[in-house]
């Protein structure tokens, strides 16, 4: 579904992602760990073309947008590519970032009708499937302030859905919350992972990667320090710094 070859980014002369390798297969459930500051974020924002990356591949259904060799040098990616491809990724934030304005409904469809340009009332009717699929079909006309940050994070999941996504990007979609709406929002993500969607996810909550995730990368640096299955690497890591790293956490 996704690879990602040699991405390489940059802040002010400092590297934050140093070459990152990565293949993810469909259907398969991919959790990020590691410290802050490692990269994490960039590279779900680099990989999303949230975020230029400085060089690197991302293909995303074997399109590849980045920088592509071609006659012996690297071409950009055209504009046109990189917007088809930013729309194969649904991406959920640690802040929900939600329309205030807007119902719940209203958030789903919004994507779909403008950017889509899909027939209103069949947007309409599969926004309500989808706010049904996250258990909130019967909040389907209150906006953000009237929801609790656990239903507000359903919503930008079902959002992110509506746009048919090929690989759905989490960046700590539970952080902000509370810790008794931490359940209901992994639940909604299990399910999904259930259904066979292809999932970035980072995140701290070590249970849900070693019940949902297949695979767990431990990012430090800016590079991959160790990953494999999430089981494998969560229960007896092969590198000591991933080792150090989830004696702390854990
Ligand atoms: P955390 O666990 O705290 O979220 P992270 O692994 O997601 O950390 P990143 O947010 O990717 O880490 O940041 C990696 C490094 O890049 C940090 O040193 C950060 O300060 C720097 N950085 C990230 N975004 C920018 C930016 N837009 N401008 C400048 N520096 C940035
Ligand atoms: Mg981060």
């Amino acid at each position: 579904a996704l690879s990602v070859r040699g991405l390489h980014k940059s802040y002010g002369g400092t590297p934050v992602l140093r070459g990152v390798d990565l293949d993810v297969a469909p259907g398969e459930v991919v959790c990020f760990l590691g410290p802050s500051g490692g990269g994490k974020s960039t590279l779900l924002r680099c990989v999303a073309h949230l975020e230029q990356p400085d060089a690197g591949l991302v293909a995303v259904d074997d399109e590849v947008v980045g920088y592509e060799p071609r006659a012996g040098r690297l071409v950009e990616s055209s504009p046109k590519r990189l917007a088809m491809t930013r729309r194969r990724m649904g991406m959920v934030f640690q802040q929900f970032n939600l329309f205030a304005h807007l119902t719940a409904l209203e958030n789903v469809m919004l994507g779909p009708v403008t950017v889509l340009r899909r027939d209103r009332e069949a947007v309409r009717e599969r926004s309500m499937e989808l706010l049904g699929r996250v258990g909130l079909a019967a909040h389907a006309g209150k906006r953000p302030a009237q929801l609790s940050g656990g239903q507000q994070q359903r919503v930008a999941i079902a959002r992110a859905l509506a746009m048919d996504p090929s690989v759905l990007l989490f960046d700590e979609p539970t952080s902000a919350l509370d810790p008794e709406l931490v359940g209901e929002v992994l639940g909604v993500m299990r399910d999904l992972a259930g259904q066979g969607m292809t999932m970035l996810v980072v995140t701290h909550e070590v249970g849900f990667a070693v019940e949902v995730g297949d695979t767990v990368v431990f990012l430090d640096g800016g590079v991959i320090e160790e990953q494999g299955p999430a089981k494998q690497v969560l229960r007896s890591p092969a590198s000591e710094r991933t080792a150090a790293f989830l004696a702390h956490v854990l």
